[in-house]
C-alpha cells in the first residue's frame, strides 16, 4: 500500500482488519481509553518516507501485518527490513555510512512483550539485516546480545547470506570524501583527531552532501495489536566514521529500546551516548508504568539527557545551555496511545485504522536543531 494510497480505502479495510468501528480517532492525545487496545504501529520517519523501490513504508506493512494476525514483533520486522535494504538510506542497513575505516557495522535489538524475550547483535558486518539476525538471537539462544564477529559466525551459521562489503557507491563516496576531510596531522592528538573528525563531518552536512537526518539516523519501529501484544525493533549503521567496534544506544536493551508486555514500548533515534547515559528507553517505560501518558514519559527523559548534559562541546554554540544534538523517543503504551517526542521539532511515522501519518513530534525545545 502506497504512502499515496487512498486513504478511505485504507480505513476500510485497515479498520476492517483490526475490527474496529471508525467512530473515534486516536490523534496522539493520551488519555483516549478503548475498551480494547488500538492497534498502531509507530516509528522514525524513515518508517514511511522509505519503500525501497517497492510500495509499502515499514509502518504500513507493519500495521497490516499485524492487523492481519502476524506475530507483532514478526510484522514489525518485515516493515524494518525495508528499510534496511534500501540503498537510499544512508543510516540503516545495506549502504549505511560506514565508520572510520569504512566498514559498515551494523547494530540492532528486538524485544517480544507477550513473550518477554529479547535478542541484539552489535558490531555485525556482512549482513544486509541485522534486525532478522537480532531475531533469530531471541529465538535460537539464551543470549541477549551477540557482536563483531561472534555475531557474524552465528548469522551464517543461522543460514543468513554473509556479504564481504555493505556499502554501495555512494555510501564509500561519501566515505572518501570524509577521509579527504580529516586533517591527517590530527592522527597523534587524540582529542584533536576527534574534534577534526567530527568537523569535517559537520561541513559534509553543511554542504549539503548528507541529510544531516542520515549522518544520525536508525530506524525503530514499535507496536501494539488488539489483543494488547507490544513489541519492538531498533535497527541502524549507527554513528557515522564512528570509530570501528563503536555501538550505540540502538542495540542496548532499555537504551535503544524497551518493551514491557504488561506496559509499553519506548524505541530512540538520534545520539545514541546521550541516551545510553541515562538508559531512556527503560526510563520512559517505568514512567509509563506509573501512569504517565507517552508524551509525558518520554518527555521526562529528555528533560534527563537535558540536565545531563554540561560538556561545552555538546552545548547549543548560542550559548542557549541547551544540547546541540537531536534525540527522539517513539512510546507507545499498551492501549495504543502513542508519542513522538524529541529534543528539537522533528518528525515521525504512524499508522493507525485511519491510515500512514508523518506527524510533527512534541519536542522539548522550540524549534529545529542548531545548525551545524
Ligand atoms: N542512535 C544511533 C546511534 O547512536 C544513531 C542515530 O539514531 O542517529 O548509533
Amino acid at each position: 500500500m502506497s504512502s499515496r494510497l487512498n486513504r478511505r480505502d485504507f480505513v476500510r479495510t485497515g479498520a476492517a482488519a483490526a475490527g474496529l468501528g471508525l467512530t473515534s480517532r486516536v490523534d496522539g492525545a493520551p488519555a483516549i481509553r478503548q475498551a480494547r487496545p488500538r492497534p498502531v504501529v509507530i516509528s522514525s520517519t524513515n518508517g514511511h518516507t522509505r519503500t525501497h523501490d517497492g510500495t509499502e513504508s515499514c509502518v504500513v506493512r507493519a500495521f497490516r501485518l499485524m492487523t492481519g494476525g502476524t506475530d507483532v514483533l514478526e510484522a514489525l520486522i518485515a516493515g524494518v527490513n525495508i528499510v534496511e535494504l534500501d540503498p537510499k538510506d544512508t543510516s540503516v542497513g545495506y549502504g549505511g555510512l560506514p565508520n572510520a575505516d569504512g566498514v559498515v557495522q551494523l547494530d540492532s535489538c528486538c524485544m517480544h512483550g507477550p513473550k518477554k524475550r529479547a535478542g541484539g547483535v552489535a558490531a555485525l558486518e556482512g549482513v544486509r539485516t541485522p534486525s532478522k539476525v537480532a531475531y533469530a538471537v531471541l529465538q535460537n539462544t539464551d543470549h541477549h546480545l551477540l557482536v563483531g564477529a561472534g555475531a557474524q559466525t552465528f548469522a551464517r551459521q543461522m543460514g543468513f547470506t554473509v556479504e564481504a562489503d555493505l556499502n554501495t557507491e555512494t555510501s564509500r563516496r561519501l566515505w572518501l570524501e570524509w577521509k579527504r576531510r580529516l586533517d591527517p596531522d590530527h592522527f597523534l592528538d587524540p582529542e584533536k583527531r576527534a574534534d577534526a573528525a567530527f568537523d569535517a563531518g559537520r561541513s559534509m552536512v553543511r554542504d549539503g552532501l548528507i541529510d544531516p537526518a542520515h549522518y544520525f539516523g536508525t530506524i525503530n519501529c514499535n507496536g501494539v495489536n488488539t489483543r494488547g501484544d507490544v513489541c519492538g525493533v531498533t535497527t541502524t549503521s549507527g554513528l557515522a566514521w564512528k570509530i570501528p567496534g563503536r555501538v550505540g544506544d540502538s542495540p542496548i536493551l532499555g537504551a535503544g529500546l524497551y518493551v514491557d508486555g504488561e506496559v509499553g514500548a519506548a524505541g530512540s533515534t538520534g545520539r545514541g551516548e546521550a541516551n545510553l547515559y541515562g538508559l531512556c528507553s527503560y526510563l520512559i517505560v517505568e514512567q509509563l508504568r506509573q501512569g504517565k501518558s507517552p508524551k509525558d514519559a518520554g518527555m521526562e527523559a529528555l528533560r534527563r539527557v537535558r540536565a545531563n548534559t554540561i560538556e561545552k562541546r555538546l552545548l547549543d554554540p548560542k550559548g542557549t545551555g541547551n544540547p546541540r544534538f537531536g534525540l527522539n523517543f517513539y512510546v507507545v503504551n499498551k492501549a495504543g496511545e502513542f508519542a513522538g517526542v524529541s529534543m528539537y521539532e522533528s518528525d515521525y511515522a504512524v499508522c493507525t485504522e485511519n491510515g500512514p501519518e508523518i506527524r510533527k513530534t512534541e519536542s522539548l525545545i522550540a524549534g529545529r536543531e542548531p545548525q551545524w
